[in-house]
């Protein structure tokens, strides 16, 4: 606290992200990074971009990224924004098309940035809980009369819980809610889900949020898009060109492009997480997890004899992080990244050995 600070800073809570140990070694399975590297195209052209021409600033608009995004999904570059992460892209979105006199909806278990724009924004929102399964019901977020939302936000696939919800119930939320923006986070969608991108011609009031972090292994890159109707990307476009006109480096717009190009190297990497996710639900349902349904890079775990908390505090003993959330309802999970074969192995063996197995 500081009686120099802005009024608004004192109210603050700031979202706290996964932990990055400054430590070697380490069976890394904490923060939803991809466990094989970039396309080596996208290295290559990050090192062909590191030259003299950083002496000039970049391409305010990343035209090539739009034009690349554009061929890829099928769309027009101006129903294409792009920023530094996906929650750059999210914080505009908040500020350009979220906040209204009514309400913000979103799941009470979701990712927990978005209480965090509210909170920056000065957003009012309702939290609506996940059904018993932790899945989202799509009826909770049709409007009942007079009852609806200034706007809705949720990942699809959640997080953390990696559940999907069908895409005709996305479609149904958003055709429900015509007056609404919809926003759909799909930073996950890549390993196992049907994207709402394919929608956006049909409901000018759905935004589709992607992240390069984790489907594309460019986490350390920064780069996230939206696509939508050019009329919401014009909002994005007019908040983005009031905060920053530059978020896009160089060699993150020619690293971007060259992994998009490379569809490759994307499918056959996703493929892999998939594989290996499969097979690790398979061995921590054997050990007698009960593991949720995930379409995502991670999956949600609980054991019934084991506490969440001492679980994770366990194989942290033996360098293996993984994330816990001290939240109702999740505090007895633990929220794990498919690694590679080896890193799913070392978390298996050790979850043996702490379970007595
Ligand atoms: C990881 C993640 C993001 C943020 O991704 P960045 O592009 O790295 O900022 C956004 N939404 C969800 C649900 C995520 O899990």
């Amino acid at each position: 606290m500081s009686r120099y600070w802005s009024a608004v800073v004192h109210g603050l809570t700031p979202y706290v992200p996964g932990e990055q140990p400054k430590m070697d070694n380490l069976v890394k399975l904490n923060t939803n990074e991809h466990p094989y590297g970039p396309s080596p195209k996208a290295l290559e052209a990050i090192r062909a971009a590191t030259s003299d021409a950083l002496r000039l600033y970049p391409d305010p608009n990343a035209d090539a990224l739009k034009a690349a995004l554009a061929k890829r999904y099928g769309l027009q570059p101006d129903q294409l924004f792009v920023g530094n992460g996906s929650d750059e892209v999210l914080a505009h979105a908040f500020m350009a098309l979220l906040r209204h006199d009514r309400p913000l909806w979103f799941p009470d278990i979701t990712y927990s940035f978005y209480p965090v724009y509210c909170g920056l924004y000065g957003i009012d929102h309702r939290m609506i809980a996940l059904a018993d399964d932790y899945s989202i019901r799509a009826e909770d977020y049709l409007p009942q009369g007079d009852d609806r939302p200034g706007a809705i936000i949720f990942p699809n696939p959640n997080a953390p819980t990696g559940r999907l919800m069908a895409i005709a119930d996305v479609e149904r939320i958003v055709a429900a809610n015509a007056d609404a923006v919809v926003l759909i986070d799909e930073a996950y969608v890549d390993f196992g889900g049907d994207s709402a991108i394919g929608l956006i011609d049909r409901h000018p009031n759905l935004l589709v949020v992607h992240t390069f972090s984790k489907s594309r292994s460019l986490a350390g890159l920064r780069v996230g898009f939206a696509a939508g109707h050019a009329s919401l990307i014009e909002a994005l476009e007019r908040v983005k060109n009031s905060f920053n006109s530059y978020p896009l480096d160089r060699l993150a717009i020619a690293g971007a492009v060259a992994s998009v190009e490379d569809e490759t190297h994307f499918q056959e990497s996703c493929r892999k997480v998939v594989a290996t996710r499969d097979a690790l639900v398979e061995q921590l349902t054997a050990l007698g997890f009960e593991v949720l349904p995930s379409a995502a890079n991670f999956i949600f775990a609980r054991h019934p004899l084991r506490d969440g908390a001492e679980l994770a505090a366990e194989l942290r003993k033996r360098a293996i992080i993984v994330r816990h959330f001290k939240a109702p309802r999740i505090d007895q999970f633990l929220r794990i990244t498919v690694g590679t074969d080896e890193q799913c192995a070392v978390l298996v063996d050790a979850l043996e050995a702490i379970l007595g197995r």
